[in-house]
């Protein structure tokens, strides 16, 4: 999903990807642009790559929220930080009259907290449970561009959803070395993953007052 801005009564989403995965292995899928009747600011467009003139011929609020409430149904809403997506979408249904979705759901950003309760933040991450930073962490930077598309967040959302579950059960491929999970061993701060001469080097975050480094 993107949006105009992060209030959920004043901003409008922009842009929407939904996928539908049922436990029979179907797929759907729902994606709109929303013409949010304004201008956006530049820092939206440099985020999104969205501009006005992709939106001015997209539909109204109006005419797709009964079709996104409808895809939603009676699903278990999943995403990064959940509660973001749920106030906007819950705010455009009330503007439209439409039911609420309630608060239930699965939130992979308070899954990888649970489970990484320090993650260690990666060249390029962003900060320690960002999707992108997941997406370093779980080795799927090949195969995701880094674009902030709504679309390209939902795909990397389902891989990087795989893997928390994976992890969660023990049946994760790949194993990390503790301070890059549970942070430094000294402070407790998180770590920043460093490449210096090839190798993985974990830097505390709480530098220079902690001077940890680690070569992992
Ligand atoms: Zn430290």
């Amino acid at each position: 999903m993107e949006t105009t801005g992060l209030d959920p009564e004043r901003d409008r989403i922009i842009e929407i990807f939904m996928l539908a995965l049922s436990k029979s292995g179907e797929v759907a899928q729902y994606e709109t642009l929303i013409n949010p009747e304004r201008p956006l600011l530049p820092e939206i467009v440099e985020l999104t790559g969205l501009t006005d003139a992709d939106l001015k011929d997209a539909p109204l609020e109006a005419a797709v929220a009964p079709e996104i409430r409808e895809f939603i149904g009676l699903g278990t809403p999943v995403a990064h930080n959940l509660s973001f997506d749920l106030r906007f979408v819950n705010a455009m249904f009330r503007r439209n009259n439409l039911l609420e979705l309630g608060e239930g759901g699965l939130d992979t950003l308070a899954i990888s907290r649970a489970l990484f309760p320090k993650l260690a933040i990666y060249p390029g991450g962003g900060g320690s449970h960002r999707l992108s930073n997941l997406m370093y962490h779980f080795r799927l930077d090949g195969a995701y561009a880094n674009a902030h598309r709504a679309r390209e967040d939902v795909l990397l959302l389902v891989e990087v959803f795989r893997h928390l579950q994976d992890y969660a059960a023990g049946r994760g491929s790949l194993s990390y070395p503790e301070p890059l999970i549970y942070g430094c061993p000294t402070c407790g701060s998180v770590m920043y993953v460093n490449r210096e001469d090839g190798r993985d080097v974990l830097v505390c975050k709480n530098q220079p007052s902690c001077q940890v480094k680690l070569v992992v």
